[in-house]
């Protein structure tokens, strides 16, 4: 998956893009509308492109209510405070130069399947073919205050919120006298032990230690507790047993402490209850599962419970050959082995990968091939200098596995301006310092005050006297 020519200019750029036009997918024979321009979405795109590119009466959409594709594998970098979320994202448009493919950037509000018809926001889209590739966001559970106080992880925005949380609650740390409130203020609990919670948890950590702190140096020996909170018996239980292993000592090493076979069952201003005790807390994250967005929730056909849809062997919705669902908003299994499909970019890659191809061979007359996926392995950033890599039967460890995670995610990200700007980001972060400064995102919030009522910038000398 690579974006074209992104960084150069504009007039060059002109002549070269061949994009049809709306008119073109209006009046084509045969037309595939892609639902979603993340991971899966753009892969299928640009597979479609390969293979049908110039075949006549033939013509293929994307839609996305965003104009660009997230990567988020390399969030972490944005939330503690080494890159800029530019660097995480391309934009839609950038495949899109040099092929064929059009781009609508408009929301989908439903799918009427019987009419092979889509409603979006720009009006209506019909199809001969759909690919659902509309990803997920983080299901938070109907329980006693944690949807009012929950803080998701899932985009940019996400991202520099939490840097600015965690800002908050550290003010309000140094502006306490009380030593209890002190503790509750710089304890910072995570709901969920899988993939996105363990690396949720370690980089708070190490954003806390190597790059907050060292503005409040009077808070230095302050009891700083990050508590990552799983209800399997293990962390990451997707993995193998060595790998969660290998996980949780990175965690701990890192300074997270981790509590598996427990779940939160309330959360209230001052502490998050869990089922093996109370840890008072003034902040819980939440990353604890995923839900399919509305228009897929609401999709007449199986559902699993998440709210995915129960896809066959070949990713098509049962009594729907014409409708494939990949990534995220499918529930699939490799046909050979029964082994579900895991959530990730890579998977939904792939997926977008084989429906391309899957697509191309109907088009002309040939049954598709059972779907297959096998892992190529997994990547884990847990802090400053450690991570996780899991890889075939190996496992590594401390930094070679989180120098294989930089250099592995630089590569991946499809863009070369990206890499360039991630890779100086990184850099000049390493030289000088984490970004430290607030960014508010909401209009007018910039003077709001969150961080517990105080006004002050001098630091208090604490009932412990420390400054
Ligand atoms: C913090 C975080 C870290 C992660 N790290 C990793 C990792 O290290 N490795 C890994 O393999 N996976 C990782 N994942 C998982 C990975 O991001 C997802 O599995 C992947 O994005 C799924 O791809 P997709 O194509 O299904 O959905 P996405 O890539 O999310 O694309 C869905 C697209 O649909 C669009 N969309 C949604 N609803 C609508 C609508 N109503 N109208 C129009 N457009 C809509 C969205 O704008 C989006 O562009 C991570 C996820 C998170 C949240």
């Amino acid at each position: 998956m690579t974006a074209r020519g992104a960084g150069r200019g504009a007039t060059a750029d002109a002549g070269r893009h061949r994009s049809e036009t709306g008119d073109d997918y209006r009046s084509a024979s045969t037309r595939i509308l892609i639902l979603g321009g993340g991971f899966g979405g753009v892969a299928a795109a640009l597979e479609l492109d390969r293979r049908l590119a110039g075949r006549p009466g033939t013509s293929v959409l994307v839609v996305d209510r965003d104009n660009d594709l997230l990567f988020t594998p390399l969030l972490w970098t944005v939330a503690d405070g080494r890159a800029s979320p530019n660097a995480v994202v391309v934009p839609i448009r950038a495949f899109q130069r040099d092929r064929a493919f059009h781009v609508l950037h408009a929301s989908v509000e439903a799918i009427d399947l019987d009419a092979r018809e889509v409603r979006t926001s720009a009006g209506n889209r019909p199809y001969d073919h759909l690919v659902i590739a509309l990803g997920s966001t983080t299901a938070v559970p109907d329980l006693p205050g944690l949807r009012e106080r929950a803080r998701p992880f899932h985009t940019p925005a996400d991202a520099l919120e939490l840097r600015n949380v965690l800002i908050d609650a550290v003010e309000s740390a140094h502006q306490t006298d009380d030593d209890a409130e002190r503790r509750a203020w710089l304890t910072f609990v995570v709901g969920g032990g899988g993939d996105t919670g363990v690396e949720l948890a370690a980089t708070i950590h190490a954003y806390l230690a190597d790059a907050l702190l060292a503005e409040y140096p009077w808070l230095a020996d302050a009891p700083i507790r990050v508590v990552v909170v799983g209800r399997a018996d293990r962390v990451v239980p997707m993995s193998t047993r060595r790998t969660s292993a290998a996980v949780q000592s990175a965690l701990e090493a890192e300074g997270v402490e981790v509590l598996t076979g427990a779940a939160i069952e309330e959360v209230t201003e001052r502490a998050v209850r869990t089922s093996k005790g109370e840890i008072p807390a003034r902040t819980l994250f939440w990353a604890a599962g995923i839900t399919s967005p509305p228009p897929v929730r609401s999709l007449p056909a199986e559902h699993a419970k998440n709210g995915s849809l129960l896809v066959d062997d070949r990713l098509r919705l049962p009594g729907h050959p014409e409708v494939f669902a990949i990534g995220d908003s499918a529930w699939a299994f490799d046909a050979a082995t029964g082994e579900p499909v895991p959530p990730t970019a890579q998977a939904a890659e792939h997926a977008g990968r084989y429906v391309g191809e899957a697509i191309a061979a109907i088009l002309v007359g040939q049954e598709p091939p059972p779907f297959r996926f096998r892992t190529k392995g997994r990547l884990a950033l847990l802090g400053s200098g450690r991570g996780v890599a899991e890889i075939g039967g190996l496992t590594l460890r401390g930094r070679p596995a989180w120098l294989l995670w930089h250099g592995y995610y630089l590569f991946r990200i499809p863009s070369w301006r990206n890499r360039l700007r991630l890779l100086a980001d990184w850099l000049l972060s390493g030289a000088t310092g984490r970004e430290t400064g607030q960014l508010r995102l909401a209009p007018g919030s910039a003077g709001a005050d969150t961080a517990g009522g105080g006004t002050e910038t001098a630091p208090p000398t604490g009932a412990d006297g420390s400054r």
